[in-house]
Order: structure tokens, then sequence, then C-alpha cells
């Protein structure tokens, strides 16, 4: 593969400073510009000398150059269109000339873009959020059109070119700028930088490629999912317009409170009332799970405010194995009515304990309110 010779594309000296090759690129590209100079012997030059910047104005690709290798001739023909992955080309025009009008990219640009996102909710209680279940849901969404197949043209007609920017999308102008003559493109007003017109656009879609239409889809919704859960199904939302590729559908998940229990996380929490007595004799309580019933041992000597767990009886982890746990807060029932032999038995009980005037104690590890609100100051 011959060599190109980068510096004398470029009309420099082996060894010169990169302010200098940077001072011939843009002398260069400045009379050069396709814009300027349409011809396609122009153009081809102008690739060239953008080609011969590109490796000279980057001192790895320099160093690669100067010691024997060529950068673009591996890729099948230096300066002939190598304009392979990779190469900023743009980078390189912008720099100079600044973006093109909001254009962007050259060229007409494609009528076919990527449909929408579009995101639905899925109101879940807390058995189906917990463990998974499947969903029908009937979404509102747009298909492609099949009298046109997205092309937006009626039956055997296609697009014309844009006669006023013979297809290229866009149109540009001259101006004067410290550079000189500056082209500048802007978006054809006429086609609107699709570089073609649908004279006949086809009837079912009215042109846009793609009919509005309600389908029916089945999801699975996986166990362990929250609230605000979001669940992406790749591909299932509306297709783009112009036979564009389809957007993603998003499934939002609103967990409806149980009256029960409470999720944190994997963990499910309630509340038991149970009476002074029970909770100084213990007991056996059977209680209503999600697993069903279950016996939940009360020791003597419970105290209010006790938590007891169910290990594994929590809801299951998402995208892992295992479930959290049950955490039961245990709530003493102090009785508020006593009749009279009720009262005369727990006073007798006050009396055999010592309790009838007990003494105002703190309780051992627990914070005072003040010292709660000092600590919150304090950030600990
Ligand atoms: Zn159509
Ligand atoms: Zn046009």
């Amino acid at each position: 593969m011959a060599k190109s010779d980068y510096y004398g594309t470029l009309g420099v000296r082996r060894d010169a400073s990169a302010e200098e090759i940077k001072k011939a690129y843009r002398r260069l590209a400045r009379e050069l510009h396709p814009d300027v100079n349409p011809d396609p012997e122009t153009q081809e030059r102008f690739k060239e000398i953008t080609q011969a910047y590109e490796v000279l104005s980057d001192s790895g690709k320099r160093q690669m150059y100067d010691m024997g290798a060529d950068p673009f001739a591996s890729g099948g023909g230096a300066g002939a269109g190598g304009f392979g992955a990779g190469f900023p080309f743009s980078d390189i025009m912008d720099a100079f000339f600044g973006a093109a009008g909001g254009g962007g990219g050259r060229g007409p640009r494609s009528r076919a873009r990527r449909g929408r996102n579009a995101t639905i909710r899925v109101e879940l209680d807390l058995r189906e959020s917990g463990f998974g279940t499947t969903r029908e849901l009937v979404v509102d969404t747009a298909v492609v059109c099949e009298v046109c197949t997205g092309s937006g043209a009626a039956a055997g007609t296609h697009p014309d070119t844009c006669d006023m920017c013979h297809g290229r999308g866009e149109v540009s102008q001259v101006t004067r700028s410290f550079l000189g003559q500056v082209m500048t493109s802007r978006p054809c007003p006429q086609c609107g930088g699709f570089g073609s017109i649908i004279r006949n656009p086809c009837q079912e879609c009215s042109g846009d490629g793609r009919v509005r239409t309600r389908r029916t889809i089945k999801v699975r919704i996986p166990a362990g999912v929250e609230d605000g859960t979001h669940i992406q199904l790749a591909g299932e939302g509306e297709i783009g317009p112009g036979g564009g590729p389809p957007g993603d559908l998003f499934l939002e998940i609103v967990e409806r409170p149980h009256e029960i229990f409470e999720r944190r996380g994997d963990d499910l929490h309630c509340t038991v009332q149970i009476p002074m007595t029970a909770a100084a004799l213990g007991t056996i309580l059977t209680m209503e799970t999600l697993d069903g019933a279950e016996e939940l041992d009360i020791r003597p000597g419970t105290q209010s405010g006790q938590t007891i767990p169910l290990y594994g009886r929590g809801v299951q982890r998402l995208n892992e194995s295992g479930r959290g746990d049950l955490l039961i807060h245990v709530n003493v029932e102090t009785p508020a009515r006593l009749d009279t032999e009720q009262e005369q038995l727990l006073k007798e009980l006050a009396r055999l304990r010592g309790e009838e005037r007990p003494p105002g104690k703190f309780a051992p590890g627990q914070q005072s309110f003040f010292s709660r609100l000092r600590d919150a100051f304090n950030g600990r």
C-alpha cells in the first residue's frame, strides 16, 4: 500500500510545528471547502488535506507516520474516500466553520425516526408485587401502516427528489466573516431536510407511515417489585414515523397499601396487640400471615414495643433468591376498665410485688427526647 505524502499534501516541511501545520490546513481548507468549491476534483483534494491534517495534527499518529506507518493505508486506499469509522470529519469541519445551521449531519435526514417511549402505571396489591404476577395490559400505541409499509407514500408511488435542494436536504448560503467567505447550511425549507417530497401521501396513514391502534400485551411482573419500580419492555413502545424502530414501553409499579402489613424493602412489618396478662404470663398467638395462619410464641415477660421476627416470611427479593422477614411489633394493652374484683386482684398483685408506689425511674438505654434532639443537631 503506497504511503501518502501528508507533509507534501499540506505543503509543510517535515519538521513543521503543530501551529504551522494548523495554519497550512486552515489556508487550504478555506480554498478547497466543498461548499465553496463543489467540483469533484477539489472535493477529492479537500479530503486529502483533511486526512493529512488528521494524521499530522495528532502527535501520536504523526509519530507513527514518521516511523513509516500510515494510519489510513490499512483501510483500503489512502485518500480514496478513506472516511472510515472513527474519523472525526465533522468535528474538524465544525471546529473551523461552525456547525451547519441546526442541521447537524450532512446530507438529507431520514424520515424514519425511532418511536417514543411510553409509560403505563400498573397497580398491584402486596401479594402481586411481593410474589410476582402476570397481567394483560391494553396499550394505545402506533404500529407500522400496512398499506405503505411505513414509507408514507401512496401505493405505487415514491417520494420525489426535492427540486429546491436537489435531494441534499439542506441549502447553503455564503456569508462573509473574518475567515473570508464562509458557507453555512441550513435544512431545506421546502422538504424539511428530508431531500424528498411525498406528493401522494398514503391515505391510510396520511403520510406518517404508521397508524394508531390498541393492542393487548401479556406481561410477567417479577416477584419483589415495589412502588416506583420501572420495568422496561424493549421495543414494545410505539413504532417510529416513516417506518422507524419502536420505542420502549415502561411499566411503573404502583403498590396499593396493605391493610395489615407495611412493606419496607423486602421486610414486612405489622403490630399485634396482646393483653397485659398474656404479655406477663406468655401465650401462643395464632395470626394470619401472607403464608397462611402461623403460631406465634409470646414468651412470658414480653414487653410493649418488642419485635418478634418471623424469618423468611417477608416478600421475595427482586432478582435474587430468598425472602425478607416478617417483623411483628408487640403492643401490650393495659386494661382501661376494671371491675371491683379485678381491681382488688391487681391491687393485691401490686402489693405482693412492692409496686404500690413505684419510683419514677428512667428506662435503661432509652434516650430522652432532649438527648435525641441534641444528637440530631450534632449529626450523630
Ligand atoms: Zn400508510
Ligand atoms: Zn429540499
